[in-house]
């Protein structure tokens, strides 16, 4: 269970920790979001699972009490500690494996790369989720469904469709390997302390097919949407000239004029230009 809020406040000063801002300490103190959180995921018995950010413990306890190996992975070396003590029996009998790191660098911890069936249930630090979403993505390991905490404007960035302003690189990244099986507003009063921006949960679930970008077209498109007022054909000369060919050819199969913005492409057009592009990692 989330611990209440007079119970969060004396565990961290037992702990002699003040939530740290620049790390999104803000913790879970509301049961029904846990719940709820557990209930999106839908979780098949036994399915692995990936926790970003286990803080106090409060969702990796609930999931390893569902009976779920949970690799998790936290950055705080404080919290961390109080992690091995308050899980010390889940860590012993290898139902939890906790790693102390900067999930940006490891984005899936230390989950085998050949568990292929996993899921991610988090309350994402919101200073990098859109990195470590990427980290994801580029390890190749997808997990079949993700419930995560998100700040409300990186859900809405995420699911922005082609046409729109918020339509962005990470957008067509995420959206060719995953689709959006559902969102929950969440109030700042969930969270001790309360951010000040507004909450989300949101569920993803991998797509029977995915695309996964390899690296550098994950770089080309980048480049394209840092100067999304300009139009394609001029983006396209200032690339190399064997990539020119390539980028031409692809305007031409997919019926797009030159004169179109980055943004009115869609995620299945630039997965064409994907597909053009032999090499993959
Ligand atoms: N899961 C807990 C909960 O729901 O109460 C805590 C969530 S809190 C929003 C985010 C957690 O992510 C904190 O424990 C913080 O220390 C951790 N964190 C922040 N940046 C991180 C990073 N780069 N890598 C791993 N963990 C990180």
């Amino acid at each position: 269970m989330a611990l209440s809020p007079s119970a969060t406040i004396d565990l961290l000063r037992q702990l002699d920790h003040l939530p740290n801002k620049k790390l999104g300490q803000n913790f879970l103190i509301d049961g029904n979001l846990v719940e709820k959180s557990i209930s999106m995921a839908a979780l098949p018995p036994g399915l692995p699972v990936l926790e970003i950010g286990p803080g106090l413990g409060t969702l990796t306890e609930r999931l390893l009490h569902l009976g779920h190996k949970v690799y998790a992975v936290e950055i705080d070396r404080r919290l961390e500690a109080h992690l091995r003590q308050r899980l010390g029996s889940f860590i012993e009998s290898e139902q939890l494996d906790l790693l102390r790191a900067d999930a940006v660098k490891s984005p899936t911890g230390n989950l085998p790369a050949s568990i292929s069936d996993y899921a991610v249930v988090a309350n994402l630090p919101y200073a990098i989720s859109s990195a470590w979403m990427e980290g994801v993505l580029g390890s190749g390991n997808l997990p079949i469904r993700m419930v995560m905490m998100l700040q409300k404007e990186a859900t809405e960035r995420m699911l922005a469709p082609s046409g729109t302003k918020a339509y962005n690189a990470l957008a067509i990244f995420l959206q060719a390997c995953f689709q959006s099986a559902g969102t929950h507003a969440v109030p700042g009063q969930c969270f001790h302390p309360a951010p000040a921006v507004d909450s989300v949960l949101l569920r993803m679930d991998r797509l029977p097919q995915p695309f996964v970008f390899s690296r550098p077209v994950r770089l080309l498109i980048r480049r394209i949407f840092t100067q999304r007022r300009k139009q394609l054909g001029s983006l396209i000369k200032k690339e190399p000239e064997e990539l020119r060919v390539t980028l031409l050819t692809w305007l031409e199969r997919n019926a797009l004029c030159p004169t179109f913005r980055p943004e009115t492409v869609t995620v299945s057009q630039w997965i064409d230009l994907g597909k053009s592009f032999p090499e993959q990692e």
